[in-house]
């Protein structure tokens, strides 16, 4: 077991450096304790470090990383956001965010309301590794009470830290088509626009209106067919079925009939998850085999 925490120490260290989300865990008698708490937490990997005094055991538990399948570590210049669509009725971001205002976790003593922390707004320039960031895994970026200043601070940042490619999702894709002609765009910059139901496929077309190098989908959760999808000019799509308790579930041929489309038009597929109570049981593979492309 002590073998056990020093290398969780050691990885901590060495692979993943410290983001804004910083909290602290008392009290906790092992390893297997602390890993036990990051997946109540939601399932987002962590760094980690600890000390221990004569009494009492902390444990940092650090999550610039994540386990979102797609991406390698996130950025939450944001968090907190209200739900616009049908995909937001289970938001794990919302769950999260409530569940770490309980923690006591400062950046989130406003619970799930937007909130704007200029304190991290800089933190990606100073990651030496290139990595995938998803960015806002905790908000919407074009939510309406973040100003335009703020959302072209955090392009600003993403231009600048050009050793890195960031994932921008957003649902609020009318906003995103009003800003893109005034924002700074690079080709670091992967933009997205999330697509439930069929009835919300215009979302693509604000996605196309942008100047974004690479533009990509989440159909996820996917709620119903989307038989009207058409990929030209999207450069990569992940699906997922919804997961966790009261998961609605998502039918094979809604997700063959996206990747058929995918694979004749050349566009990188992503199948993320089945979902589902248990997500991991229903595991990823389509048809037998895992889609985990990305674009070129
Ligand atoms: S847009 Fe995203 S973050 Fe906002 S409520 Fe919906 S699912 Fe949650």
């Amino acid at each position: 077991m002590g073998e056990d925490f020093k290398q969780l120490k050691r990885r901590g260290r060495d692979e993943y450096e410290r983001d804004e989300l910083i909290f602290r865990v008392g009290f906790l008698s092992s390893p297997a304790n602390l890993i036990a708490v990051i997946e109540a937490t939601g399932g987002v990997e962590l760094g980690s470090s600890g000390h221990t005094t004569s009494t009492n055991k902390h444990y940092e538990v650090i999550m610039a990383t994540t386990k979102i399948e797609w991406s390698e570590k996130v950025w939450n210049p944001v968090t907190g956001c209200t739900k616009v669509s049908t995909g937001c009725k289970h938001c794990y971001a919302e769950k999260m965010a409530y569940r770490l205002q309980g923690m006591g976790q400062a950046k989130y003593a406003n619970g799930f309301e937007v909130t704007i922390h200029l304190d991290i707004l800089k933190k990606p320039l100073k990651w030496k590794k290139p990595s995938r960031v998803f960015v806002n895994s905790m908000s919407d970026l074009f939510h309406e009470e973040v100003t335009e200043t703020f959302i072209g601070l955090v392009f600003e940042v993403m231009c600048k830290a050009k050793q890195h490619q960031f994932q921008v999702l957003t649902k609020r894709s009318e906003r995103l088509a009003e800003l893109a002609p005034d924002l700074p765009w690079a080709d670091n910059i992967w933009m997205g626009v999330t697509v439930e139901k069929e009835k919300y496929l215009h979302r693509i077309d604000h996605l196309r209106q942008t100047p974004a190098a690479t533009k990509f989908i989440s159909f996820e959760p996917l709620l119903g067919p989307v038989s009207d999808f058409d990929p030209t000019g999207i450069d990569w799509v992940i699906v997922g079925g919804e997961s966790g308790p009261g998961a609605r579930p998502m039918e094979e041929e809604w997700a063959t009939e996206i990747r058929d489309k995918c694979v004749d038009a050349g566009v990188a597929f992503f199948f993320k998850q089945w979902g589902g109570r248990n997500k991991k049981a229903a595991g990823c593979l389509l048809e037998e085999r895992v889609w985990s492309e990305y674009p070129a």
